[in-house]
Parts: C-alpha cells; sequence; structure tokens
C-alpha cells in the first residue's frame, strides 16, 4: 500500500513534482500505478477514470505512485471527475476495513462507490417565479392558485406548485408559455441539507437530561463511545436526538445507523418532526436519483444527517462527527457476503479514526458492548424506567408440556383463552413466530420422502398463499407437487411445524370474526419489506384496523401500536436450537423486543411465551425481569469456555463445487494451521449448511486469545496455501454465523 507523506495530503500532487499516483481501483486488485497529466491537477483522493486494459475504469487517487514500474510503461490518467475528493478520513477507514476483514481494499472502497453518478455535478434545478402578467392571460381558478403559492414562496419547482396548487403540471407549463411565470435556475436541493430548529421538544425527565447532557458535552472533545442503556421506551431517542441536534446546529455530520429492519416510516416521521426535516435515508432499496443526490449531499458536506442501513458507513463524509448505531445488538448490522463486517464494530473504528464520539444505544445491549462498558472502553449511560412511568409488560410462561395444544394446532389452551379477552376488551394481539410460511417441512404420509432444496442442506418451506415451496437459503422456489417424488403416490403431503400461515389458518378458526392480519417479509415482496404495503398493514395495525396480527420478526422492532395489549409467543424456543454460540442472549433480545410491543401506551400490556423449556436461564430471566442477572451468567459461561467476548474468533468458510476439491483443500488448510500459544485451530468439518446454492461448504475455526493479533496470523496461514481455482475462501473475522 502506498504511503502517503501527511505534508502533502491534499496538496496538489504535482507541486511537489509528482507525477505518479497509486490508483485504487474498485476491485480486489492494486493499487496500480498511474501517471498524473499536469493538467488534471490531481489531489489524493480524487475520483479518476483510468485505462485497465481495453478498458477504462473508475479509480480513486490513494496516494503517490510506488515507482516500480518504468515510466514508459505506465499509462496516463484519462480524466478526473468534478467531485470533492474522498476524505482522508474515510480513505483511511477503507484501508482499515481491509485489513481488518482480510477484504482487498478495492472491494472495500468499492462499497463507497455504489452511486457513480453522483461523480457528475448534481444539476441545478429548474424552478418558477412570478412573470409579467399579461392582460390577455385567462386566469383559471387552478392558475391562480398556482400565482398565489408563486406569490407566497417566491420559487418553487413545477413538481412543488402542481401540489401545492391542487393541479396539474400542465397548468404550470401554460403559465410558463404565456410568460406569467418564468424559470429560475436554483442550486442543487441535497436532502437533509437544512433543519428548522424545532420548539416543541418534550421536556426530558432528569435521568433524561443528564444523558442528553453527557452525550452533548462529548461532542467535539475527540473519540468516545458511549453505551445508551434503558428498557424499551425510557426515551433513549429522545435524548439521542439532543445530541443529533447538537451536531445539527454545530454543522457537522451525523449518522444514524438502524438495522436494515427498522428504517421504519414511524422512525423518520418522528425524526422529522423533531428537527423540522427529514434525514436523507440510506439503504439498499433507496432509488437511484435518491441515492445520488444523498451520496452527491453528503460528499460536499451539505446533507448533514444521515439515517441508514450499514452501507450508510461508506458515505464520504467529509465532516462526520457523530455516529450512533441504534439497537446496536441486532445481528443484522453483521454483513454476512463481499466484505464480511460487523457495522456496529466499523461505527466504532470509524469514530476512532475520525475522533468523535459514537454512541450505541439498545435495550438489550450485546455482551460485547456490555462488557466493553464494564472494562471501562465504553462510558455507560442507563434511563432506568419508561418514561411517564409506563408500566413494562409483565411476562408469564405457558409450559406447553402440561398446556398441550389440541392435535396438529399450535396455540395453547391459555393463550387462547388471553386472546378472547383481549378481544373481548376491544384490544389488540400480537401473535408472534419468527418464520416464514406455512411450514417448515413438508413430508410424504406414505414413503417419509422430505422436500428438500436441490441448491442446499435445507428443507423447502411451503408458502400456501404463494402455492410455492421455498428454499430460505437460495432462490429455489417450485410449485407445490401433486405427487410424492419419491413413492407417486398423490396426495399425501403433511405439511410439519407451524409457519405464520399456518397460524393464521389457526387463527381463523378460533376467532372467525376477528380481523386478522398477516405480517411477514414475503407478503411484501418486491417492497424491501418497507414498501408501501406494509406501511399501509401497518397503519391498520396501528389504527385499530385490525384484532390479531400475527407476524415474524418485521413486526418486532421499533412499532408503536397503543391497542396491543397481548404479546403470544408460539414458539420462544425457536432460536435456542441449532448450537450458536449467541442463541441464548439472541433469543432474549429477540423476545424482550417482541415483549416491549405490548402496553405501549396508557393500558397495560401482558405477554405470553409458549415454551418447552419453561426452567431454561433464558426464560426465567424475561418472566423475572432479570437482564442483568441474565448477562453476567451469560457472561460467565462465555468467559469459562473462552469465548467472544473473553476471546477471538474467525472463521474460514471453504466452498465450491466439487466436494472432494473441498474437502483437500480444507485440509490443507488445516494442516498449515498456525500453531502457537493462545490459539486454536478447529475443524475443517462440514458446515451445517453442508450444501448452499449448489456449492459444497467445510468450515474452519481460529479461536485465539483477546490479546493474539489474528489478522497477520491469518494472512500468513492464508498465504501458505495455494487451493484450486474454482475453490473459494471466505474469511470471517468474528463470526456470528455459523452456518
Ligand atoms: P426508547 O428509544 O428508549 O425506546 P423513546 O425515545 O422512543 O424510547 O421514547 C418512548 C416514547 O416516550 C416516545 O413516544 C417518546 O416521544 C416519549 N417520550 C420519551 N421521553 C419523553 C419526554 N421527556 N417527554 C415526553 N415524551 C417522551
Ligand atoms: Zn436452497
Amino acid at each position: 500500500m502506498a504511503e502517503w507523506d501527511a505534508s502533502s495530503q491534499n496538496g496538489a500532487l504535482e507541486k511537489n513534482g509528482l507525477r505518479r499516483v497509486a490508483v485504487m481501483l474498485p476491485y480486489p486488485l492494486g493499487p496500480y500505478d498511474y501517471m498524473a497529466p499536469a493538467e488534471l491537477n490531481l489531489v489524493v483522493g480524487d475520483y479518476v477514470v483510468v485505462p485497465l486494459g481495453p478498458r477504462e475504469v473508475l479509480g480513486v487517487v490513494w496516494g503517490k505512485g510506488q515507482g516500480d514500474v518504468a515510466a514508459k510503461k505506465m499509462k496516463p490518467v484519462a480524466g478526473r471527475f468534478d467531485a470533492p475528493p474522498m476524505p482522508d478520513d474515510h480513505r483511511r477507514f477503507i484501508d482499515w476495513v481491509a485489513a481488518y476483514t482480510l477484504s482487498p481494499p478495492g472491494t472495500v472502497m468499492r462499497m463507497s462507490l455504489t452511486a457513480p453518478k453522483a461523480l457528475e455535478p448534481a444539476r441545478p434545478a429548474v424552478a418558477f417565479r412570478r412573470g409579467a402578467l399579461s392582460p390577455n392571460l385567462t386566469l383559471t381558478a387552478a392558475r391562480r392558485r398556482v400565482l398565489d403559492v408563486l406569490e407566497e414562496r417566491g420559487t418553487a419547482t413545477a413538481q412543488e406548485l402542481a401540489d401545492a396548487a391542487g393541479c396539474g403540471i400542465a397548468v404550470v407549463r401554460g403559465l410558463a408559455d404565456a410568460g406569467a411565470v418564468e424559470t429560475v435556475m436554483l442550486p442543487p436541493c441535497y436532502p437533509a441539507s437544512t433543519f428548522q430548529p424545532l420548539d416543541d421538544r418534550p421536556t426530558l425527565s432528569p435521568d433524561q437530561a443528564l444523558a442528553a447532557e453527557r452525550l452533548i458535552a462529548r461532542l467535539g472533545a475527540g473519540y468516545s463511545a458511549t453505551l445508551l442503556d434503558g428498557v424499551t421506551g425510557a426515551g433513549k431517542t429522545e435524548v439521542y436526538f439532543e445530541a443529533v441536534a447538537a451536531n445539527i446546529a454545530a454543522g457537522r455530520q451525523t449518522l444514524v445507523l438502524l438495522p436494515e429492519i427498522a428504517l421504519s416510516a414511524q422512525l423518520l416521521e418522528r425524526f422529522a418532526k423533531r428537527f423540522g426535516a427529514m434525514p436523507a435515508l440510506w439503504h439498499s432499496d433507496v432509488g437511484p436519483a435518491a441515492r445520488r443526490m444523498t451520496w452527491r449531499g453528503v460528499a460536499e458536506g451539505k446533507t448533514k444527517v444521515v439515517v441508514g442501513a450499514r452501507s450508510a458507513l461508506f458515505l464520504p463524509y467529509p465532516d462526520l462527527r457523530l455516529i450512533v448505531v441504534d439497537e446496536e445488538h441486532e445481528s443484522a448490522f453483521k454483513q454476512e457476503d463481499g466484505v464480511i463486517y460487523h457495522a456496529r464494530d466499523m461505527a466504532v473504528a470509524r469514530a476512532h479514526l475520525g475522533g468523535f464520539p459514537v454512541v450505541l444505544v439498545s435495550a438489550t445491549p450485546s455482551l460485547e458492548s456490555v462488557v466493553n462498558a464494564e472494562v471501562g472502553r465504553y462510558e455507560r449511560l442507563y434511563l432506568p424506567a419508561r418514561h411517564a412511568g409506563a408500566a413494562l409488560p409483565k411476562i408469564g410462561l405457558i409450559d406447553l408440556r402440561r398446556e398441550k395444544p389440541p392435535a396438529r394446532k399450535f396455540l395453547s389452551p391459555v393463550l387462547n383463552q388471553a386472546i378472547a379477552e383481549t378481544l373481548a376488551a376491544g384490544e389488540q394481539a400480537l401473535l408472534f413466530l419468527n418464520r416464514r410460511g406455512y411450514a417448515p417441512l413438508t413430508l410424504c404420509r406414505t414413503c417419509g420422502h422430505r422436500m428438500q432444496c436441490p441448491n442446499c442442506t435445507a428443507w423447502l418451506v411451503e408458502h400456501r398463499f404463494q402455492g410455492l415451496l421455498r428454499c430460505h437459503h437460495c432462490d429455489h422456489a417450485e410449485p407445490i407437487p401433486s405427487n410424492c417424488p419419491q413413492c407417486d403416490n398423490v396426495g399425501s403431503f403433511a405439511p410439519c411445524g407451524p409457519g405464520v400461515e399456518r397460524i393464521s389458518d389457526e387463527v381463523a378458526e378460533l376467532f372467525p370474526d376477528a380481523r386478522v392480519s398477516l405480517l411477514a417479509s414475503d407478503m411484501f415482496q418486491g417492497f424491501g419489506g418497507r414498501g408501501m404495503a406494509l406501511q399501509e398493514a401497518i397503519r391498520q395495525v396501528r389504527d385499530h384496523e385490525v384484532d390479531i396480527v400475527i407476524g415474524t420478526q418485521i413486526i418486532a422492532k421499533g412499532h408503536h401500536f397503543p391497542m396491543l395489549t397481548l404479546v403470544g409467543v408460539v414458539d420462544a424456543d425457536l432460536g435456542l436450537t441449532g448450537g450458536d454460540l449467541r442463541a441464548s442472549e439472541r433469543t432474549y433480545q429477540l423476545l424482550h423486543q417482541v415483549a416491549g410491543r405490548a402496553g405501549r401506551a396508557e393500558r397495560p400490556g401482558r405477554v405470553l411465551l409458549q415454551t418447552y423449556m419453561p426452567e431454561h436461564r433464558v426464560m426465567q430471566a424475561l418472566a423475572d425481569d432479570q437482564r442483568d442477572a441474565f448477562l453476567a451468567v451469560e457472561s460467565e459461561e462465555r468467559r469459562a469456555a473462552a469465548m467472544p467476548p473473553f476471546a477471538r474468533l474467525a472463521a474460514l468458510i471453504v466452498s465450491g463445487p466439487d466436494t472432494a476439491e473441498v474437502g483437500q483443500a480444507a485440509r490443507e488448510l488445516a494442516r498449515a494451521a498456525p500453531r502457537s500459544d493462545g490459539i486454536v485451530v478447529l475443524g475443517p468439518a462440514p458446515a451445517p449448511l453442508a450444501m448452499l446454492r449448489g456449492l459444497h461448504r467445510e468450515r474452519l475455526l481460529l479461536k485465539a486469545r483477546r490479546d493474539v493479533p489474528v489478522q497477520p496470523l491469518m494472512a500468513e496461514w492464508l498465504g501458505r496455501v495455494r487451493v484450486p481455482a474454482n475453490v473459494r475462501i471466505q474469511v470471517d473475522i468474528d463470526p456470528y454465523s455459523f452456518l
């Protein structure tokens, strides 16, 4: 990697007589040296176009050239984009993420180039202002409204005028043709670039005010990490909004990271209410136009607040001074393909590199963060109570060994009774089951054949509404066959186990008059789970147009339903099987979160967990509201087992189309494994998902003491082993998935 002398950073390279630059390309290669034509006036961070073989590709000037290529052989940079150079901090961040995750820096940088159109300056917007009124102008009512709007606002775009005057754009055009309005060019309007200070902010409770004060005091005072902890509804969002407001007032940039699923309209509305403008949004479903304006607005330093999913970390902020990671415990922050990284951890690294505060927010913080707070790496701020004394819901356990549901049914009589009482009181119930589809397994009653995915080690899940069997690990879907593929018997398939669709059938039988809504991400395909349809479904729940909601975790987070007073968890044990290191912790977090949907308003809520393991410590901790005691036990167990956060893990996933080649490569990796004090290498072993998308998979796991620098070890290890071209090795530092 080219080391760039700090004194010349951001200076024109030519000033020092430099004529070669190292250009990072968005591929797993390079950086490569190029000649820098003097007239381009290149500076470090510039976005450039360079020749690569027969093509021209986009790249970023990463520093001065390494100088080991003869000048004659070097090709010149072909062009420079008129865009603010990628900030130093951001380039250092990319290099840091690459080094941490053992990914090529070009591949990491690629995550910053997801809106290439934004490299062209944004076009000015065409707007209108009032022109001369000719006496011959026919003044229709619509035309008059348009002129009135302009009178009031001075300038507005055609769309704004049409919206405000309640007419079509043609009316505006007609006025323009008649000279009654004239066009003006406005500078591009970047999202979240202006905010109005709002007066009707809530008055914070003393605890809240203290926490807000502490966060605000951290702004501008270098790097710090704070864990903002407190039950759902304690006002954590209100508190971090105060810090965001202070950062806005200082004119600096803020990033609020949320797990994709929690990017709800409700939070945005709340944000807009508090700050008088929407934040810029960044997630996988943002369309190209908004993406372009946001990227450019961020790069120009004009867009002040971004609320986004993990990819928002890779926008090129020139002046980022605060990151908030809301729901910091969420495993959705872990990106599992491409560059495998944990956005919460990378956010902390980004704050460290940039020298500014990061705030991690959760009602059920991860053990990692709790331990970091205990040892003093993070400051902990705790909000003890729900705002205005709203009661936390009471959590009860239903022992399924005694309270048996009827045959082939999944709701126990106790739960049904509670639902009936809730409906009778004119309130709403939520039945939670984190499993999409009708049934997780379809089996032939005659021969026992199980319908399996042809590409993955996984059963096919029946989706009855779609009439399909689907794999939840790949895109495979097939119609439900009429004959068993093995014994050819007709109509002998039986569903095994429940999915939300099946619960919905059961509820329809039990409560035929209730209005039922089924909420699962596959019900809203094409909207990325956040689209209009889902928002509409959520509105119906909020406005009490629905009596019983049946949902997956799509409904578990962030929503506020005033009339929802009962939460029934159909299978509380679901996440506990499978031997995941964090199974208990995650189950606790998820169920606690779901429980938080009950009784958010004045009406007290209750929560019933159906379980076969009522004595399990997760169930006990939930029922007795003993989070900290639970975390303490969990922490002790992890310490005793030398597992994270008390040790480091790194996984290698070896995959390929040929099982023998994969096995061979995995064994060679094991033979070449580093051997020294403080490390153990486990495996290879076939992955639980031994086949995924048609590729065979084996896993190795390196476990190291916390003080062992894992990355150099891994890099050296991988460097010792040659694998065939169609065997792939993925490195997963700090793995969260063990499938
Ligand atoms: P959390 O983020 O901890 O779950 P929120 O910040 O969302 O909590 O607060 C829960 C609810 O209580 C929200 O509707 C919020 O507006 C309200 N609230 C919190 N603190 C106050 C306050 N000091 N005054 C008025 N309303 C508040
Ligand atoms: Zn599959």
